[in-house]
């Protein structure tokens, strides 16, 4: 699903935090001019005793996409300690396209590959909230993202219809993550973005796993079991096991459909 985006091996000053739990996308735009890269951004933010680059993802102008910190780790890019979004860091998935939008706008083809990215996180975890930086930290306190920012589009995009992600589904492998365990209720608890992804797709699928937390617990098990009764009375075939509350691959793969 992510094959897409480069990895520049950015190193960090320390080791960065994971982040438990995921409620939205933060949109930024750089407010750099033409020569600014994702490297001369991390250091940028190094300069300033960051542990490195503060977004996640950076969406470049030729359209290329990159990691920052990578998809799971908690964030620095909202820091506006008033309007109480430094907590944000925790709980979003923040994603930066180069470039300044308050003058500029975007070219095509960075655009594109930002509502492609920004809809992949949001299908990954099961998002719907997907908010620009001063739409949290106020518009007195920052431009970002930018007057001439694609927000609409790239939330609407993000949010996708039923009908294109039914569409989607249908091919095969297409975006569907690669599951590396088996997701079940164990003891310690599993947890994991995995998991997270798990219980988004079962909320989308409205077998109410509770809270979307990334962690396995007994009400993710339930809706396990109402997800692959409601299946296997469809006539798909989860294989002997049957409705048993464990997320396999047969599971994994019918979550990512439609
Ligand atoms: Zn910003």
């Amino acid at each position: 699903m992510f094959e897409y985006i480069k990895d520049y091996k950015l190193q960090f000053s320390g080791a960065l935090t994971p982040r438990r739990t995921t409620k939205r996308i933060l949109l930024h735009h750089t407010s750099g001019g033409d020569a600014e890269t994702v490297a001369g951004i991390h250091a940028y933010h190094l300069s300033k005793g960051h542990k490195g680059i503060d977004y996640n993802i950076c969406v470049e102008r030729d359209g290329s996409v990159a990691w920052g910190r990578g998809l799971t780790y908690c964030g620095g890019s909202v820091n506006n300690s008033a309007a109480g979004t430094r907590c944000m860091n925790d709980d979003s998935v923040a994603i930066a396209a180069l470039g300044d939008f308050e003058h500029n706008s975007m070219p095509d083809i960075q655009k594109e590959a930002l509502k492609r990215v920004a809809r992949d996180v949001a299908r990954y975890y099961g998002l719907v909230e997907v908010k620009g930086h001063n739409e949290v930290a106020g518009r007195g306190y920052t431009d970002c993202p930018g007057r001439y920012f694609p927000l609409d589009e790239v939330r609407s995009y993000a949010a996708g219809s039923r009908e294109e992600e039914k569409t989607q589904a249908a091919e095969p492998g297409v975006n569907v993550p690669e599951l590396k365990r088996n997701l079940r209720l164990a003891s310690p608890l599993m947890r994991g973005g995995d998991v997270q992804a798990a219980q988004g797709r079962l909320a989308y699928h409205k077998a109410q796993p509770g809270s979307i937390d990334g962690i396995y617990g007994e009400k993710t098990r339930a809706a396990a079991i109402r997800f692959q009764k409601a299946r296997i009375a469809e006539g798909y075939d989860l294989g002997t096991d049957g409705a048993d509350g464990v997320v396999g691959p047969k599971t994994w793969a019918i979550l990512w459909q439609g």
